[in-house]
């Protein structure tokens, strides 16, 4: 397996689908890392510099669009984010799987950049139950999940674009789908 380039993995779909659950187990997987993007919104408690972003401010940011250190990035409620070239091209000439959580309007950036990967839309299986898991989650309050529930019939119109869908419904089902479209099913031997 050794000099094998590794592969972009996106994982894309609404807010609720189960984008983020199916990211943390893949990650269980050694050949799996997670792109770390940049941005210069403020750090939340509970996250580190380096491991959920690379939190930087505004300059910095400037500096790395003029540098054209990014693959893409974009303005996302008033703050900047991108996707480091240097660390995603490291990542994948170790071989690694490389995980993009991203949302829609991002994943379909990145596919319009013609970047080789696989991208892969995460579907609820309706709307009610994208509601209920929204609720569920219990971390935004209503009016935001109203928004995002209105947002997310926009991003559905968009899963043709993606090279699979994957309808979770059955969480562990989903994630085997995934895992085996990224070729991830058979453990590497030892
Ligand atoms: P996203 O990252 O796409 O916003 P999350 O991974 O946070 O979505 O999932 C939203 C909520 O739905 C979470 O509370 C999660 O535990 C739950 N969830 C995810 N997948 C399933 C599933 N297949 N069945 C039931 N609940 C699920
Ligand atoms: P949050 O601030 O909640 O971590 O993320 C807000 C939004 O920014 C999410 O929708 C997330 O998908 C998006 N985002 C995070 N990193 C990037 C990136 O590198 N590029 C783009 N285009 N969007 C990103």
């Amino acid at each position: 397996m050794t000099g094998e380039r590794g592969l972009m993995l996106v994982i894309s779909g609404p807010s609720g689908c189960g984008k983020s659950s199916i990211c943390r187990r893949l990650l269980e997987d050694e050949r799996v890392v997670f792109s770390i993007s940049a941005t210069t919104r403020p750090m939340r408690t509970g996250e580190t510099d380096g491991v959920d972003y690379f939190f930087v401010d505004k300059q910095r940011f400037r500096e790395h669009i003029e540098n054209g250190d990014f693959i893409e990035w974009a303005e996302v409620h008033g703050n900047l984010y991108g996707t480091l070239r240097g660390p995603m091209e490291e990542a994948l000439a170790a071989g690694k799987t490389v995980l993009v959580e991203i949302d829609v309007q991002g994943g379909s950036q990145l596919k319009d950049l013609e970047l080789p990967g696989l991208y892969v839309f995460i579907a609820p299986p309706n709307m009610d139950t994208l509601r209920a898991r929204l609720v569920g989650r219990g971390t935004d309050a209503p009016e935001v999940i109203e928004r995002r529930l209105k947002k997310a019939g926009e991003e559905m119109d968009k899963q043709d674009r993606y090279d699979h869908v994957v309808v979770n419904d059955d969480f562990e089902a989903a994630l085997r789908t995934v895992r085996r479209l990224a070729g991830l099913e058979k453990e590497p031997s030892a």
